[in-house]
């Protein structure tokens, strides 16, 4: 019976790391900091009882109600499983496996690396520069052969925007050669900052969005991908024939009516508020050796002793993202801002510890 799987697997998946999501890291907490996650359900009704019948593959609802909160047409917007499944659907369509290559500026999103590693493209990287902006002479120097660019702004896990005349210098940059794909997984809490408006300017303009964040819905699995026709129409050929679930389109339509908008607008202002009291509060603990400015519902701080403060905190039941081994991030954890109450345990304990430094 002894036969060697692992053997009969492609290389590049024997050799794969895959994304260290914060559900597969585990922990024991009651406090989750960890994968900028809203910190209270919001609660839904199911209205649709036709689970006998496939979905729609592009509920018109949702696509509807996206496109009008996004200032967009229906024919601009797709929507699949997660913004994690756009992110992998431009890969498919665009970028011929051994041949082509995505194009990345870290420290960044995991999972543009994790999407080319499976699929089998090449991927490169520009670090950032030391503000975390765009090394565009760089960017120049590595553009042969690239398909997709991605950008993350606001930027996952440094919290700052990429400067749009950067963006736009390397819109002209890569016209007629490569996509650029701005993620905006967190563009709710800054929403001024939107690239949607260039989309009329540039056709190899792509904007990701979902509705884990803001919306308060990371279980749904729901995201979109906004660009011209041309790119949706590319991206239709290789999504899967029913990508979403039909509960999961019935609670979508919900959150994206005027009431569910309105409820994410509350939401979100709340958690600014949130943010506004943690960055006052963080930079004045001894542990604490520097804050970033966020646009985020998260923060990423330099703590002296990173690892200590990882653990003590993880053991009060207090989970934070490490993002010590990232290049540029030593001694950096990530807090995804949470309750007043979940920010006041996390400041008391913070103290706690600065006390024994001192
Ligand atoms: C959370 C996140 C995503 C993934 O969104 P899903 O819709 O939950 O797949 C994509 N990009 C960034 C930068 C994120 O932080």
């Amino acid at each position: 019976m002894s036969q060697n799987i692992d053997a009969l697997a492609r290389a590049n998946v024997r050799a794969l790391t895959p994304y260290q999501s914060a559900r597969r890291l585990g922990g024991n907490g009651d406090v989750w900091l960890n994968a900028n996650e809203f910190p209270l359900p919001v609660p839904f009704e199911l209205s649709q009882q036709t689970l006998n019948r496939y979905p729609e593959c592009q509920p018109k609802r949702v696509i509807e109600r996206y496109a009008a909160y996004a200032g967009l047409t229906p024919e601009q917007v797709l929507v699949s499983r997660g913004a994690d499944e756009g992110i992998e659907l431009l890969m498919r369509a665009f970028c011929e496996p051994g041949e082509d290559a995505i194009l990345f500026c870290p420290p960044t999103y995991g999972m543009y690396s994790v999407s080319a590693e499976t699929i089998g493209i090449e991927y490169r990287t520009v670090p950032a520069r030391d503000n975390w902006q765009l090394n565009l002479p760089a960017i120049a120097a590595q553009l042969d052969g690239v398909k997709v660019v991605y950008l993350c702004s606001p930027n996952n896990p440094t919290g700052n925007l990429i400067n749009p005349d950067d963006i736009r210098t390397l819109l002209n940059m890569t016209a007629g050669k490569a996509l650029l794909v701005a993620d905006e997984a967190y563009i709710e809490f800054c929403p001024q900052a939107t690239l949607a408006g260039w989309l009329k300017d540039y056709p190899h303009l792509v904007i990701l969005r979902t509705l884990s964040k803001a919306f308060a819905l990371a279980g749904l699995r729901c995201g979109f991908t906004l660009a011209n026709k041309p790119v949706i129409d590319l991206l239709m050929k290789v999504i899967a024939p029913y990508p979403l679930a039909t509960p999961v389109a019935d609670v979508a339509g919900q959150a994206l009516s005027e009431e569910g908008i309105v409820l994410m607008r509350e939401h979100v202002r709340e958690l600014n508020a949130n943010r506004a009291w943690l960055l006052e509060q963080l930079p004045q603990l001894a542990v604490v050796q520097q804050v970033f400015p966020s646009e985020t519902n998260y923060i990423l701080a330099r703590f002296s002793d990173s690892p200590k403060v990882f653990k003590t905190l993880w053991d009060q039941g207090i989970i934070l993202r490490d993002q010590n081994k990232n290049p540029g991030l030593e001694g950096c954890l990530r807090i995804s801002i949470g309750t007043r109450t979940e920010c006041e345990r996390l400041i008391a304990a913070l103290q706690a510890l600065s006390v024994e430094q001192a």
